[in-house]
């Protein structure tokens, strides 16, 4: 099929590895022509490279840290003309409720979600303007089933989720979309180190538990960032105009529940 979506420009946020590379990749594959961003400079230039020497699309990289103002605005001064907005940015560390301070929450807050809604202020009217929009934010799974230790990363993203479902209503007839990516367990350096850390406090190699993992989802693997990005790319498509506000679960039917 084609997405109808070559030519267009995308900004992928937190892509120099892992899920938001797996979007950028997808959406480079398409003919989308990419701004993408992550903190260390060296891997982003590398994936920018390779992007680049796969698609022949083009990209330019801009080595910041999407929650910060100055991050965000390098971002979107780098883009010509935004039609495509993935929002993305590391999760936040797992722990006890009873530890984290005001300051955890607002760092989580900040980066998951009201960095989005900042770049959703940030370019929606322009989208709206051309008629054509299309935004998709990474969010979780335990958005629909907590994980009880991932309590900053419940939090924050419900407040983007419930923010988003209202949104999206109001940009669907201009043919802007936003809606909401959730992954289950995909096999990104993210997954790699939650399991090394509980396995060393279980008692347990990394690859047992990993392992134990694994036979829990009913897919029995963990997820590969190619697909991820190949279902984002399918939301940024052409094709995706009567699609809005949805939270589209990708977890290898994990999620136990029928609605
Ligand atoms: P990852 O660590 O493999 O990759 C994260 C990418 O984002 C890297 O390119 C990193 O440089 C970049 N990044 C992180 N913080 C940034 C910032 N402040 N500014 C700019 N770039 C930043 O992680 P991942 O597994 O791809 O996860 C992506 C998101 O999806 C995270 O929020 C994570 O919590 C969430 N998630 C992942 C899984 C999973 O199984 N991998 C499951 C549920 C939710």
């Amino acid at each position: 099929m084609d997405l109808g979506i070559a030519g267009r420009w995308a900004l992928v946020c937190g892509a120099s590895k892992g899920l938001g590379y797996g979007c950028a990749r997808a959406l480079a594959g398409e003919g989308v022509n990419l701004v993408i961003n992550a903190r260390t400079a060296s891997a982003l230039e590398a994936a920018a490279d390779r992007i680049r020497g796969e698609t022949g699309v083009q990209v330019v990289a801009v080595a910041c840290d999407i929650t910060t103002p100055q991050g965000r605005d390098e971002s979107l001064a780098a883009c010509p003309q935004l039609d495509i907005l993935i929002n993305n940015a590391g999760g936040p560390p797992p722990g006890d409720f009873r530890n984290w301070t005001r300051e955890h929450w607002i760092a989580a807050l900040d980066a998951n979600m009201l960095t989005p809604i900042e770049l959703i202020k940030a370019t929606v009217d322009g989208m709206i303007a051309r008629r054509f929009g299309r935004i998709v934010n990474i969010t979780s799974s335990s958005v629909k089933a907590p994980i009880e230790v991932l309590g900053l990363s419940n939090g924050a993203r419900s407040g983007l989720t419930g923010f988003v479902a209202g949104l999206a209503r109001k940009t669907v007839e201009h043919n802007v979309t936003i809606n909401n990516l959730l992954p289950g367990q995909f096999d990104t350096d993210r997954l790699r180190g939650t399991t090394a850390a509980a396995a060393k406090a279980q008692g347990k190699t990394f690859e047992e538990l990993a392992a134990q993992r694994r036979q829990l989802i009913p897919a029995r693997r963990f997820g590969h960032e190619t697909e991820f990005g190949q279902m984002c790319a399918y939301l940024c498509s052409a094709q995706t105009s009567y699609f809005t506000g949805q939270n589209v679960l990708l977890d290898g039917g994990a999620y136990p529940g029928t609605y």
